[in-house]
C-alpha cells in the first residue's frame, strides 16, 4: 500500500477571483509558501461560471477594478461604462499573467474539507487533487458562486434544454426559434430578458416578486474620460475608499429633512439619468434608514417604471412594493420595453402558481405552458452557501456549517471562533454586499496580509477571534442593520432566499469607509478580539 504525502505549504487560498488573486500576490510579497485551489479551469472566480448573454457589472469599470498596482491601473484600458462579462474575465486573466499567480493555482481542482489538526495546529485541506498541510487558510470562495437551484416538481421531466446563467455553457447558446421561459427577476432575470426576446419566438418571463431596475445608460467610455481618471488614478481610488459604497457617488450627502422635496427629486433625477445604482442609492442619504426618504425614492422610481411600459395594467405587475434598495436595486438595458413586445408575456407567479415543470414546458395554477428552454435565474445561496458546503472542521471537530446552520456569525466580517488560522474574505457581517466589492476584497486583503505579516514577525502559531470579540461584532452588524429598513429585506442579504437558511444579517449596513476604520483599529490595538497564541 503507497500513501500520498500531503504537500506541505504555508497559506492555502481557496478560490481564483479578485480575492484568490490578490492573496496569492500578497503571499508572494510575504515571502511565505501559497498553494491556490480553483474549481475552474481558469480565474475568474464567478466571472468564469456565469456567461450568460447580457452579463455585465452593475458597478462601473473604472471602479470595479484592482487599485493596489499602478501599472496594472494604467496599462488596462475599459473600453465600456459597465464592463461585460468578457472584459472582467480577460482584466482578471490580464492581471493573473501580470502578476504571474497561475503557476501557483491547480485549477480544475475542488476543495472537500477542511481539518484543525489540534497536535500540529495547522490545517489539513482535502482537495480531489490530494491534500495540503498548511499553516493558514484563506477562503476567497465569493459571495455568489453557488447557485440556488429551485426545487420545482418535474424538473426532471423537462425534456427541454434547462439552463442555469450561474453554469452557463461555455458555447454560444441561440435563443432563435425557440419558446423560451426565465424563472427570475432579479439581477440575472433582468439582464437576459431583453436578450432573450431579441430572438426568440416566444418568451414567457416567470416573476414572483418584481425588482426595482433603472437604465443603466451604458455607452462606451470616451478616451478623454479614461485618460482623465487615469491622470488622477490614485487621488480618485482614495476618495472611493473615503465612500460608504466603496466608490465615487459625487452626491450630496444630505437626508431627505435636509433637502426637501424638489431638491431631493432633482437629485435623483441627475442620478437617474447618470445611470448607476450606487449613486441612486445614494442621491438622498438616508434612503436605505428612513421610510419618508425610501417612500420618495420608491415613488420616484415607481413612476420612471411606469414611463417604459405601453400597457398600463401591465406595468402595475412589474410595479415593485419593497423598500427600495433592501433587495438589489438593479440596472438594464431595455428591461420595461422589452415587455411592450408581441413575443413576450408576462407569467405573474403571484396569480398563478407555479406548479411543476412538465416534459414538455412548465404548468402554473392556470393552465399548461410550452416551452424549449428553462432558464433558472433564480438567484445564489449567497455569502455563505460556497464554504457552508464544504466539509470545515475547526477545534474539537466542530464543523462551520453547522456552526452557521444556526446564525453565520463572524468577528469583523472575516474570521470565525473556533476556526483558528483561518479568514474567509468578503464574509458575513461586511459591508461587500452593498458595495464595490472589488473594493472591499482589496480592504480585507491587504489587512489580512498584514496580520500575517505580523503573526509571522512575532512568532505567534496561532490566532482566532474570541468568542465573546465575534458575539459582540455580531450584535453590532444586527444593531446597525436593525437600525434600517434592511430588517424588512426578503432578500439573499439576510439569507431570505434559500430554503430553511437562518435569516440573518449578512451586510454590515455600517458603510464601507467606517468598516475600514474600525478594522484598523483592532489592528492598532494589537488585534483586540483575537486570541494569539505564541
Ligand atoms: P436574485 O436577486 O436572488 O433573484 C432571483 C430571482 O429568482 C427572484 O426574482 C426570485 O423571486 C426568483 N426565484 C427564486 N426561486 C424561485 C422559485 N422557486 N419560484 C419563483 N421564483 C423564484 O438572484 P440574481 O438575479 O441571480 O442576483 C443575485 C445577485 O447577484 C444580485 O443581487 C447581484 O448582487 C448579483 N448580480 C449582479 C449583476 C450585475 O452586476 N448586474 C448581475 C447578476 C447578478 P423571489 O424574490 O420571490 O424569491
Amino acid at each position: 500500500m503507497t500513501t500520498t504525502q500531503p504537500d506541505v505549504t504555508d497559506i492555502v487560498v481557496v478560490g481564483a477571483g479578485f480575492a484568490g488573486i490578490y492573496m496569492v500576490h500578497k503571499a508572494h510579497e510575504l515571502g511565505l509558501n501559497v498553494i491556490g485551489v480553483e474549481r475552474g479551469g481558469g480565474v475568474g472566480g464567478t466571472w468564469y461560471w456565469n456567461r450568460y448573454p447580457g452579463l455585465r457589472c452593475d458597478v462601473e469599470s473604472l471602479d470595479y477594478s484592482y487599485s493596489f498596482n499602478e501599472e496594472i491601473q494604467q496599462e488596462w484600458v475599459w473600453t465600456e461604462k459597465f464592463p461585460a462579462q468578457p472584459d472582467i474575465l480577460a482584466y482578471l486573466e490580464f492581471v493573473a499573467t501580470k502578476l504571474d499567480i497561475n503557476k501557483d493555482f491547480r485549477f480544475d481542482t475542488e476543495v472537500t474539507g477542511a481539518t484543525w489538526n489540534e497536535s500540529t495546529q495547522r490545517w489539513s485541506v482535502a482537495t480531489t487533487a490530494g491534500t495540503i498541510d498548511t499553516k493558514y487558510v484563506v477562503w476567497g470562495t465569493g459571495m455568489l458562486s453557488i447557485p440556488k437551484i429551485p426545487n420545482i416538481p418535474g424538473m426532471d421531466s423537462f425534456e427541454g434544454e434547462l439552463l442555469n446563467p450561474a453554469t452557463w455553457p461555455q458555447e454560444p447558446v441561440s435563443f432563435a426559434g425557440k419558446k423560451v421561459a426565465v424563472l427570475g427577476t432579479g439581477s440575472t432575470g433582468i439582464q437576459v430578458i431583453p436578450i432573450v426576446a431579441e430572438t426568440a419566438e416566444h418568451l414567457y418571463v416567470l416573476q414572483r416578486t418584481p425588482s426595482f431596475s433603472l437604465p443603466a445608460h451604458n455607452a462606451s467610455l470616451t478616451p478623454e474620460r479614461v485618460a482623465e481618471v487615469k491622470a488622477h488614478y490614485k487621488e480618485y481610488r482614495a476618495e472611493a475608499r473615503t465612500q460608504m459604497l466603496g466608490c465615487v457617488t459625487e452626491t450630496r450627502g444630505e437626508p431627505f429633512e435636509v433637502m426637501g422635496p424638489e431638491l431631493a427629486r432633482a437629485e435623483l433625477e441627475r442620478n437617474y439619468n447618470y445611470g448607476s445604482p450606487m449613486r441612486f442609492a445614494s442621491a438622498i442619504v438616508d434612503t436605505v434608514a428612513s421610510e419618508e426618504a425610501n417612500n420618495f425614492t420608491a415613488s420616484f422610481a415607481r413612476e420612471k417604471i411606469r414611463e417604459r411600459i405601453a400597457d398600463p395594467a401591465l406595468a402595475e405587475k412589474l410595479m415593485p412594493d419593497h423598500f427600495i434598495t433592501t433587495r438589489r436595486l438593479c440596472i438594464d438595458t431595455d428591461y420595461y420595453e422589452t415587455y411592450n413586445r408581441d413575443n413576450v408575456t408576462l407569467v405573474d407567479l403571484r396569480d398563478e402558481e407555479l406548479l411543476s415543470l412538465t416534459p414538455k414546458g412548465f404548468r402554473t395554477a392556470a393552465g399548461e405552458y410550452e416551452v424549449d428552454m428553462f432558464i433558472l435565474a433564480t438567484g445564489f445561496d449567497g455569502v455563505t452557501g460556497a464554504i457552508s458546503r464544504i466539509d470545515v472542521r475547526g477545534k474539537d471537530g466542530v464543523s462551520l456549517s453547522a456552526k452557521w446552520k444556526e446564525a453565520p456569525a463572524s468577528y469583523m466580517g472575516l474570521s470565525v471562533a473556533g476556526f483558528p488560522n483561518t479568514f474567509v474574505v468578503t464574509g458575513p457581517g461586511c459591508p461587500a454586499p452593498l458595495s464595490n466589492v472589488v473594493l472591499s476584497i482589496e480592504i480585507h486583503i491587504e489587512w489580512i496580509a498584514n496580520m500575517i505579516k505580523k503573526l509571522e514577525a512575532d512568532g505567534v502559531s496561532t490566532f482566532e477571534p474570541t468568542a465573546a470579540a465575534e458575539q459582540e461584532w455580531t450584535d453590532h452588524v444586527n444593531a446597525v442593520s436593525d437600525s434600517t429598513l434592511m430588517r424588512f429585506s426578503n432578500s439573499w442579504y439576510v439569507g431570505a432566499n434559500v430554503e430553511g437558511k437562518a435569516r440573518v444579517n449578512l451586510v454590515y449596513m455600517g458603510g464601507v469607509a467606517p468598516y475600514e476604520a474600525e478594522l484598523q483599529d483592532v489592528a492598532n490595538n494589537n488585534y483586540r478580539g483575537f486570541e494569539l497564541i505564541h
